[in-house]
């Protein structure tokens, strides 16, 4: 066994594949980038190197400098995580050359399957089914209409080199071919300098379910059951899940053993994923192998109860596995949720800063237990704008589907982040969507169900009336504890009433609240001037930003920020800025104007933090609608703003090479 490994990545899953390391009594060594000096796999490894600085292009993904910390640390093996150089053949031919072991596959199944076009190739002769198409590389627009209506409308034009949901369109006629072949070549070209595209059958309602694999590379080569990752946003997975709500027994194992057919036609050794698109049938055909550990493998060491790190860093130390297909059962189901520092509410831009507060939700990781938080963040750190922007992924587990969304929900509502967008709205609005519970799933789910981006969400009488109860208890806790304040002046400690005004938005909420059992319950008489009341159970002590209870016998979690003289609950996905007044107060709270906020639309304003690139006009430019007027780069994207209407430019407020923030004024128009 090694005794000591390099990370050559960062992040959650840097952090995750150390834990691992550790409970094995191996060493770790962290590289980190300058803007990485003081993040959390620095911290947790037990050596850190430099590499260099902020863009990954000059330090993650520069594998001279990973092999340079290695032979400076004596790291005997690396394991790459996912991204950077995780799919790379030459890294891992170049480690190979310094002796150093790759937590991996070897450098010909990583080339194979590197690869879509080479790859489909490769799966239809290994006899896996692949997606009916044509798998060559086309030159131009007209040859890629004539492959089209060869292969049925509709299609999808791939980049031969893509990865990340780049380089990929949808076409459903013949202008939508050409379209679709120009821009599909143009992102390959600018994103993987390789500009081969190749046409194949699009699946309509398509489900995209993937097979763990593992081999040792000594004549086992395992399945470990399926994941169904169809909850994405632009082919960019957000929910993840083990098994298939889709998938029976019959349609697991065929897909198994084709990915075991697929893995030992490569001489594939690791861990690895077959990924497949099935169809509204049941249907399946290869997509495309990667070669690595992938974000959402926790839900497979879920039900599966294995460690996959472990199982990599066991085989690329040369040991055998000990297992055969007969032992991989599949116990529960578990549920992924991606956490991102990204705005749901503004087309998901993605947010950096610095995290004020981060508290995820206990995790229970004992054997068969519940909920897992896999992490690379810490509460004070910050999320950078030179990486993906992810927070953290969310795994439960619980004995059926039901009882795992369920406890997502509630790892959700207890999860708590500030200073930084966070999408912990979507994720339980997705949680608690009909269609998603029913298992329904297709990869269109987010684009159908969401069609005009997501609006946040509300909450549903019962549920309002619950948190009406948390607040009205929670407030009058905090009354009763002011009341106690030596030294007031006599006469104002009068006893607290039990009279309240709960007041959301300009609606008012009468409630009757009345303590009981030494303030531990609270009973909530009537609520809407309604009986019988809701018992109200909590440990919450006052200070605490998330309050765990029950209402009514109905456990919630709910957090609670001090907004001004009220309060802001989120619950389910959902904020309520709630106050909590005297019957008395609430009379007069009617009669306060309610202040609008002030008319920015003469203003073009930055919609996301990033740097001013340009500006196209100067002061006194008459502009026409659709006219580019600056660009704003944020998260290496160039982002063109335009004019929405005819105008002239009063006065320009930034200046080009300023970082501005969101919502920051750009300029004024007349
Ligand atoms: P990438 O390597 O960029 O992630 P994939 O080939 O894995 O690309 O495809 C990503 C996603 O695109 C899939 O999960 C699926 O949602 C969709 N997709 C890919 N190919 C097809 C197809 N032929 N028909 C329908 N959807 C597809």
């Amino acid at each position: 066994m090694f005794s000591k490994i390099l990370i050559a990545n960062r992040g959650e899953i840097a952090c995750r594949v150390i834990k691992t390391a550790r409970r094995m009594g191996i060493k770790t060594v962290a590289v980190y980038s300058e803007a990485d000096a003081n993040a959390l796999h620095v911290e947790r490894a037990d050596e850190a190197i430099a590499i260099g600085p902020a863009p990954s292009a000059q330090s993650y993904l520069v594998a001279d400098r990973i092999i340079a910390a290695c032979l400076a640390t004596g790291a005997q093996a690396v394991h790459p995580g996912y991204g950077f150089l995780s799919e790379k053949a030459a890294f891992c031919q170049a480690l190979a050359n310094h002796g150093i072991a790759f937590i991996g596959p070897d450098v010909p199944a990583i080339a194979a399957m590197g690869d879509k076009i080479e790859s489909k190739k490769l799966a239809r002769a290994a006899g896996v089914s692949t997606v009916p198409g044509f798998l060559g590389v086309i030159a131009d627009e007209g040859e890629a209409v004539a492959i089209a209506r060869d292969v049925g409308f509709p299609v999808m034009i791939k980049a031969s080199a893509g990865g990340g949901g780049k380089g990929m369109r949808v076409a459903y006629d013949e202008a939508q071919v050409r379209d679709g072949f120009r821009s599909a070549r143009n992102e390959a070209r600018s994103s993987f300098a390789d500009d081969r595209v190749f046409i194949e059958k699009y699946i309509e309602q398509p489900r995209h379910i993937e097979i763990q694999i593992l081999a040792d590379g000594q004549g086992t080569t395992l399945y470990l059951g399926e994941r169904e990752c169809s909850i994405q946003r632009r082919h960019q997975k957000v929910i993840e899940e083990a098994p298939s709500p889709f998938l029976d027994a019959a349609t697991r194992r065929a897909m198994g053993e084709q990915a075991v057919a697929l893995a030992r036609a490569v001489n594939y050794r690791s861990a690895g994923t077959v990924e497949f698109i099935v169809d509204a049938r049941r249907n399946f055909f290869f997509l495309e192998m990667n070669t690595r550990l992938q974000v959402e493998h926790p839900v497979t060491e879920m039900v599966v109860g294995l460690d996959l790190v472990e199982q990599m860093i066991r085989i690329a130390a040369g040991e055998k596995l000990a297992l055969r297909q007969d032992d991989i059962t599949l116990s529960g189901w578990a549920v992924e949720a991606r956490v991102y520092a990204e705005d749901p509410l503004r087309g998901f831009l993605p947010s950096t800063g610095r995290i004020a507060r981060y508290r995820p939700p206990a995790e229970d990781t004992a054997p068969h237990g519940s909920v897992r938080v896999d992490t690379g963040v810490f509460e004070g750190g910050e999320i950078s704008m030179f990486y993906d922007p992810m927070i953290a992924k969310l795994i439960t587990h619980g004995a059926d589907r039901d009882g795992a969304i369920l406890k997502m929900r509630d790892a959700l509502d207890c999860f708590e982040i500030r200073g930084v967008a966070h999408n912990i709205s979507f994720l339980s609005a997705l949680m608690n969507h009909p269609r998603f519970v029913a298992g329904r799933l297709t990869t269109n789910f987010i684009a159908e169900e969401f069609p005009s981006g997501f609006g946040g969400v509300s909450v549903d009488d019962a549920t309002r009336h619950r948190l009406i109860a948390v607040a009205a208890a929670t407030h009058r806790r905090i009354v009763e504890r002011d009341r106690q304040i030596s030294g007031q002046v006599a006469g104002l400690r009068s006893p607290v009433a039990s009279d309240w005004v709960v007041r959301i938005g300009r609606i008012n909420h009468p409630v009757t609240v009345g303590l009981v059992d030494g303030g531990a319950v609270v009973t909530i008489d009537a609520v809407d001037g309604v009986g019988p009341g809701l018992a109200v159970r909590s440990g919450w002590e006052i200070g605490d930003s998330l309050w765990t209870g029950t209402v009514d016998g109905i456990a919630l979690s709910v957090q609670i920020d001090r907004l001004g003289v009220g309060y802001r609950l989120t619950h389910g996905g959902a904020q309520l800025p709630v106050q909590v007044l005297s019957p008395a107060a609430a009379v007069l709270a009617d009669l306060m104007p309610v202040k609008l906020p002030p008319d920015m639309s003469r203003f073009l304003l930055s919609p996301m933090p990033g740097l001013l690139v340009s500006l196209a006009v100067a002061e006194g430019a008459e502009i026409k609608a659709g006219q580019e007027l600056a660009v704003v780069e944020a998260m290496k994207m160039e982002n063109i703003l335009r004019a929405d209407h005819d105008g002239v430019v009063a006065k320009i407020h930034a200046t080009t090479g300023s970082s501005l923030a969101v919502d920051q004024a750009i300029l004024e128009f007349a």
